[in-house]
């Protein structure tokens, strides 16, 4: 048993940012381990801190009285799993430039003893015979989410509320209806197990399809090679990360099941990291089925109490399986073999705050620390994924059609421009309206995709010009249905105006946000069509969400017109046509990854129409129709897409084929930052002359910038970006190390107005 134990403190302050040495008293020794989160006596005042042990050592560098104790444990950690997130969250600080208690508080967010919490189920009341009888009885009366449910609790009798709610679309109003007709009851429980116990709902005894299988094998075959390979103190060569480039119902997620299952057999765990949005309520079924309670469900309607207890349910070894967004890759489980990363394209993947990590490169991470395997997969792969397959770092597994039957959609592009020429001054071009009135005819749905980017509802002075900007920050102000202009950015809220502040004319109106006046223009063509809205407005009540789903899933409307929301993850079988208003990529071309993004985007909106038994069509609207990212995506050709957008990130130095670092630079004092950002550049072009003496004509390391970023100030914060592009990481990581030693040092000097420093490692987003 170590004597001294060393400490990060939990305060977030560069220079503390370093590990204090405490002695720690005999009782407490079995309890300290590493990653456990400590209490300490800290500072002048012996102020109680909290700190997480990051190391031991039987001997300290200073006089023993010197040395402070540790007084308590806040949370325990475990001895199995602490010292793989310690040596995680050490990686990176490193990886991302940021500070060590940032990292730990990321990896170790198992927090406090958790109390138990309250969890509701749905349980059946009615023998088979007699539910058979109601589930007629609702089909007769057109009671259709009532049917659902019976339907579903009729395979498996108990299950959890949310799921109910949030993924059948079955509202607590309907659940609240058959409860007094007798058919369900409502359980409330109070334990740590997990809401469905199915250990003997058989399994789902698919026969896998000769690719299913043949990636199946060759996963477990990579997994058992490193395994034996770590064994034996060797290296394998063998890649630790496979691709499966797959469309939507081509059988990934059965594949996933499988590959999961074999290597639960073999005794470690698996993280399933997965879209919120896209997780439906299928799927979920379907693993429960497989893995019964050893698995376990995050996701954002759990409270941070519910979340603990999944951590301790996975410490003490009670679940194998985790299914959840990105911070479910720290998890601690003892030692987990698989992550598997479903629609690993997805933005939501990359931490957006410090430390600003992509979860597929912190799954490689865990996989090495522990010895296991990333599988990653989607029917439109990342453009880094399928650089790093096309190269050989990753496996790369295709398979081919859907499973379901259900053909693939037809899909026509109509020219915006031509429209307005031929004087079709609508929203709707002509084919779509075509299309609708015929849907709208035949009984049929149909979704109405928005790409909101193009509408921001800002108010402007037709006289002047002058736009109604945000006081704290660079944006304009949006125009809320409730009459108030809001900033997105702050929340700031005023009342809107009707004299313009700049001139005084009477002309300054707003232009309101996109979805509602189209679904003016489609009440007014079409007074009988029954739409159903979906945005940030109409979603802004809880359970709101929860209702227009479950009440378009009933088939209560036609039309369902949503912005990004509608798009991912929806089985609307009902749905036979598609469109896409305004597919435009213009709009926002100061980001390298826009037409990745608008591929990704059509293609996916393409796959929600005719996932039932009719065939469905998607009209894609655009007033840039040659566009190549519109051109593959109606053909749904990705190695199209692919070749022509490599070479445009290789011409330009982008991501994947160059490595790119945003060092931002923000002070609420515009000089302090306009220097500080000037300093970095010099510092940089020092730094990185050496290496470009040696690189001939084309330079290795290219430094952009400084540039006002393109929110000039955000909470009144005035913001800088300085760009690195290098084709090799850790060229970038030196830069950060040189530039981040800089910044603290010059922080000292600087009173008063602080300047920050951040960096960010192949941004997804422009700055
Ligand atoms: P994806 O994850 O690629 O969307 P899924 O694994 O969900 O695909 O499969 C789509 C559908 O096909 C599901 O309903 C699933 O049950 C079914 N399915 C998957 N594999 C098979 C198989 N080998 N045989 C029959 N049906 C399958
Ligand atoms: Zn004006
Ligand atoms: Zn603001």
């Amino acid at each position: 048993m170590s004597r001294y134990a060393q400490v990060i403190i939990d305060i977030s302050h560069g220079r503390l940012d370093h590990p204090f040495t405490y002695r720690i008293p005999e009782a407490l020794r079995p309890a300290v381990r590493l990653g456990s989160l400590v209490n300490v006596p800290f500072g002048k005042g012996s102020t109680s801190r909290e700190g997480y042990v990051v190391a031991f050592s039987d001997t300290a560098d200073y006089p023993d009285e010197k040395i402070k104790e540790i007084t308590g444990v806040a949370a325990k950690g475990s001895s199995r799993t602490g010292d793989s997130m310690v040596q995680l969250a050490a990686w990176m600080k490193e990886r991302y430039g940021s500070t060590m208690v940032t990292a730990l508080r990321t990896t170790l967010t198992a927090r406090k003893e958790a109390k138990p919490v309250e969890k509701r189920e749905v349980r059946l009341l009615l023998d088979e015979a007699s539910a058979r009888e109601k589930l007629s009885f609702y089909e007769g009366k057109h009671q259709v989410a009532r049917a659902r449910l019976l339907r579903e609790l009729m395979e498996i009798p108990t299950q959890p509320y949310s799921l109910i709610l949030s993924k059948l679309h079955v509202t607590a109003a309907t659940m609240r209806a058959m409860k007094e007709q007798g058919v369900i009851e409502i359980l409330t429980t109070t334990s740590l197990r997990n809401p469905v116990s199915l250990s003997n709902v058989e399994g789902n005894l698919l026969h896998l399809s000769k690719g299913q299988q043949a990636i199946v094998d060759g996963v477990i075959r990579d997994f058992d090679a490193i395994t034996a390979a770590r064994a034996a103190g060797s290296e394998t060569g063998v890649p630790l990360v496979s691709l499966i480039h797959g469309i939507t119902g081509s059988g990934k997620t059965e594949v996933y099941i499988r590959i999961i299952e074999e290597i639960v057999k073999r005794g470690r765990q698996a993280i399933m990291l997965i879209p919120e949005i896209s997780l439906t309520y299928q799927t979920l079924i379907r693993f429960y089925r497989h893995f019964g309670d050893r698995v376990s469900v995050m996701n954002s309607t759990l409270s941070e109490g519910e979340k603990s207890d999944q951590f301790e349910r996975a410490r003490r070894g009670e679940i194998d399986v985790i299914i959840g967004p990105r911070s479910a890759l720290f998890t601690p489980f003892p030692n987990p073999g698989v992550i598997v990363i479903d629609e690993e394209h997805e933005n939501s993947y990359k931490n957006e705050s410090m430390p600003k990590y992509h979860a597929r490169d912190v799954a490689v991470e865990i996989a090495k620390i522990h010895g296991g395997v990333v599988v990653l997969g989607s029917a439109t792969p990342s453009l880094d994924s399928a650089y790093h397959a096309k190269r050989g770092d990753f496996r790369l597994y295709e398979l081919g059609e859907r499973l379901t039957g259900g053909s693939l959609p037809d899909v026509d592009i109509t020219d915006m421009r031509s429209e307005l020429r031929s004087g079709n001054r609508s929203i709707l071009s002509r084919k779509l309206s075509a299309l609708l009135e015929d849907r709208l005819a035949k009984k049929e749905q149909t979704m109405l995709f928005l790409n909101r980017r193009g509408f921001s509802g800002f108010v402007s002075c037709r006289s002047c010009g002058h736009v109604m900007k945000c006081p704290h920050c660079d944006v304009a102000l949006s125009l809320h249905r409730n009459g108030k202009l809001i900033c997105h950015y702050c929340g700031y809220e005023t009342p809107n105006v009707h004299i313009c502040p700049e001139c005084g004319s009477k002309f300054i109106s707003g232009f309101r946000a996109g979805t509602e006046q189209i679904e003016e223009e489609i009440h007014r063509r079409y007074p009988a069509a029954r739409i159903l809205r979906m945005d940030a407005d109409t979603t802004a009540q809880k359970g709101s969400y929860e209702k227009i789903l479950s009440s378009f899933a009933n088939e209560e409307a036609d039309i369902l017109l949503g912005t990004q929301m509608i798009v991912k993850g929806h089985d609307f079988p009902g749905v036979t046509l598609v469109g896409i208003l305004l597919a435009d990529l213009s709009l926002y071309s100061n980001d390298y990854r826009a037409s990745e993004r608008t591929f990704q985007l059509l293609t996916q909106a393409a796959g929600r129409a005719g996932r039932g038994e009719k065939p469905g069509h998607v009209v894609i609207q655009t007033y840039e129709p040659e566009h190549y990212a519109i051109q593959y995506a109606s053909r749904q050709d990705y190695e199209g897409f692919y070749n022509e957008e490599i070479a445009y990130r290789n011409a330009l130095m982008y991501p994947p084929v160059y490595h790119m670092l945003a060092v931002q630079i923000q002070s609420r004092n515009d000089d302090y930052a306009q220097m500080m950002a000037g300093r970095v550049r010099e510092l940089l072009d020092k730094i990185t002359k050496g290496i470009n003496a040696h690189a001939g004509t084309i330079p290795l390391v290219l430094i952009i910038g400084p540039a006002a970023a393109s929110i000039w100030r955000i909470r009144d914060e005035y913001r800088y970006v300085v760009y690195i592009k290098c084709a090799k990481y850790d060229t970038l990581v030196d830069c950060k190390d040189r530039v981040e030693a800089y910044a603290s040092a010059v922080q000292e000097n600087v009173h008063g107005a602080a300047i920050q420093v951040q960096f960010d490692f192949d941004p997804m987003n422009p700055y």
